[in-house]
């Protein structure tokens, strides 16, 4: 494609649009979003808006010509949706930004419509064999040129309209030649990374050690993004709207991921009081570690075990940190993100044994494969698509409905796990399923663990003599109900509170616009959390939390008062949970939980809930 030297002016830019945006602002601007992971990062942005470099001119041979045909539409369905999306945006905007790009987008939605540039497009597809990008931007280039030989005396208004004709074919090559797997590797040292959005797998790519910060204009609190950036220590806001509209590469930012600010062009008071606040983060870190080596026991003396959740295995060195006695959930995911291929036995079992060896006896309890919903991935979308994803993926074939589905992927982990738990018998691993809705899918899940260790056992491998224990997730309302009967099948339970918070009240964890209706401390929520437990004491059978909520240590006394004395969070988290549970005394905590119990509604339970952690609430 050659490049536009007559692209429009930047006040008819339209949002979203590296290079095509509206005019620079010096002034400090100030957004908001979600507070995710905490921190203040200062850098400059590293927006990833950019357009990919040109693609490369393509020939295609005859036979192509339907599939090549069928890429382009998919391209201009993720366009117009992409599109329609940014027209919801534009009630963010100032007036008169709105007045300029509403019928800009409006001229988009309509190229691309049945317009001449699409039926160009498949015609030199068909009638040229050329790949749909070098289709697209040789149509493009030719309506541009008509356009800009038009006997017309406004000039400007003519490169205008040519300009968007090149526009459109640039968000078409866009979503042609999309990667799926993102790299972070030219994002400068020290920048704050802008995103529309990140997916998981995206946030498994980062390095946290060159990256001082993480925005985006898309996700949610405890969605699986958020989760990934505080098990990295990343300061991160996320669900910021407006965001990729205003920053631009290279400004400065202020980026607070507790407060769920971000302060463009800061004045120089904002930049002070921020560099104030990097040194005071130093300092209570500093602090919290003398609590590593201190147990986490009340002030009675009841003891509570502190572990660790992970998510990719660069979080070793900080769970080991943080003092974590064990990992209560290592999500496996990671594993099958970021390829496309499937990790084999072996590939999976070289990547647990170094988990085991660096928690030195200490519990590992690992999750077998949760994979549906916003946890897409590359590895597993062949075979199972188009049905794996359903009208409503959160509610299609996941977790370990996916696995009994295909039960080829499961065998092939508990051989994994199991084999390098019998390598290293003084290891503590656990076996953990996801998704469970009703206690046949344990029985299931059980008869394939046993089925394989015979298997295992027979061809001369070492296991551990008793099997390490099989435990359910309880993250379903279903579940969560039904988990006095998942007791009998089950040898233990971690309440998954972040799925169990989403599908109790309806509200997607990861979706900014209801973000505001995401609440762990909703009546509901809680009464569920305490009748698995109750389920789980009543049998003597242990029971963890390791949805978000067990990091906040507000929520401490809550969750001890209900029962609960294992909590496994981010590790990053460990320290300031450790310093809440030392401060406590269970009679305290129970009666505050009978208390909280007797709500109905979440505001004032939030109010009891802040109300003790501050003493305003009677702790008696
Ligand atoms: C949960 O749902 O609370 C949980 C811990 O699992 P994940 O966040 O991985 O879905
Ligand atoms: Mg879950």
């Amino acid at each position: 494609m050659k490049t536009d030297k007559s692209a429009p002016p930047e006040a008819a830019r339209p949002p979203g649009e590296a290079g095509r945006r509206a005019p620079r602002r010096v002034r400090e601007v100030a957004i908001r979003g979600i507070p995710v992971s905490p921190g203040i990062a200062i850098g400059p942005v590293f927006d990833t808006t950019e357009p990919p470099a040109e693609a490369p001119r393509r020939a295609i041979d005859a036979a192509s010509v339907d599939a090549e045909k069928g890429r382009l539409a998919t391209a201009v369905a993720a366009s117009r949706k992409q599109v329609a999306k940014l027209k919801t945006k534009l009630g963010v905007l100032p007036e008169e930004a709105q007045e300029e790009l509403e019928p800009l987008l409006d001229a988009y939605a309509m190229m691309l419509g049945d317009s001449r540039l699409i039926r160009g497009a498949r015609k030199r597809i068909e009638a040229g064999l050329l790949a749909a990008e070098t289709a697209v931007a040789d149509e493009a280039d030719a309506i541009a040129e008509v356009i800009l030989s038009a006997k017309d005396d406004d000039k400007a208004g003519l490169r205008r309209r040519a300009g968007e004709v090149r526009e459109i074919a640039r968000r078409l090559t866009r979503n042609l030649t999309q990667n799926p797997f993102r790299s972070f590797k030219d994002v400068p040292e020290g920048a704050i990374l802008v995103a529309e959005e990140l997916t998981p797998a995206d946030a498994a790519l980062l390095d946290p050690a060159r990256i001082a910060g993480v925005a985006t204009e898309e996700g949610g609190a405890d969605g699986h993004t958020a989760i990934m950036l505080r098990a990295l220590g990343l300061p991160a806001v996320l669900g910021a709207p407006g965001l990729t509209e205003a920053a631009r590469r290279g400004d400065p930012v202020v980026l607070d991921g507790a407060a769920g600010s971000i302060t463009l062009h800061p004045s120089a008071a904002t930049l002070a009081a921020a560099k104030e606040q990097v040194a005071a983060y130093a300092r209570e870190r500093q602090r919290l570690s003398k609590l590593r080596r201190l147990p986490a026991v009340t002030t009675d003396g009841e003891e509570v075990e502190l572990q660790a959740n992970m998510e990719i295995p660069a979080e070793l060195p900080l769970i080991a940190q943080a003092g974590a006695q064990g990992i209560g959930l290592l999500r496996t995911e990671f594993l099958f993100m970021n390829r496309e291929d499937l990790p084999d036995e072996d590939a999976q079992a070289a990547a647990y044994a170094p988990i085991l060896a660096a928690m030195a006896g200490d519990p590992v309890t690992i999750r077998v494969l949760d994979w549906g919903g916003e946890k897409d991935m590359e590895a597993l979308a062949e075979g199972v698509e188009p049905h794996h994803a359903g009208p409503n993926p959160a509610l299609g074939l996941r977790g370990v409905r996916m696995l009994l589905k295909r039960p080829e992927l499961l065998e092939m982990q508990f051989a994994a796990i199991l084999r390098v738990a019998g390598a290293a018998p003084d290891s503590q691993v656990r076996v953990l399923l996801p998704m469970v809705t009703v206690p046949a899918e344990v029985k299931a899940a059980r008869e394939i663990y046993e089925r394989v260790a015979r298997r295992l056992r027979r061809r001369g491998e070492k296991l551990p003599e008793k099997l390490p224990e099989l435990g359910a997730m309880i993250e379903t309302p279903g579940a969560a109900l039904a988990a006095d009967a998942i007791a009998l099948e089950a040898d233990f339970f971690a309440i998954g509170t972040n799925d169990l918070a989403m599908y109790t009240l309806a509200v997607d964890r990861g979706d900014a616009e209801v973000a505001h209706l995401y609440d762990p401390l909703h009546p509901a929520v809680l009464r569920l959390v305490q009748f698995s437990t109750e389920a789980a004491l009543r049998l003597r059978m242990p029971v963890s939390i390791c949805g978000e909520m067990a990091g906040n240590p507000r929520l401490v006394p809550l969750l001890l008062g209900l029962g609960i004395r294992c909590l496994s969070m981010n590790a990053g988290a460990i320290p300031r949970v450790k310093q809440a549970v030392r401060g406590l005394d269970i009679g305290d905590c129970a009666r505050f939980a009978r208390r909280v119990m007797e709500q109905s509604d979440p505001a004032r339970i939030r109010e009891l809930v802040d109300g003790f952690a501050t003493g305003v609430t009677e702790r008696g």
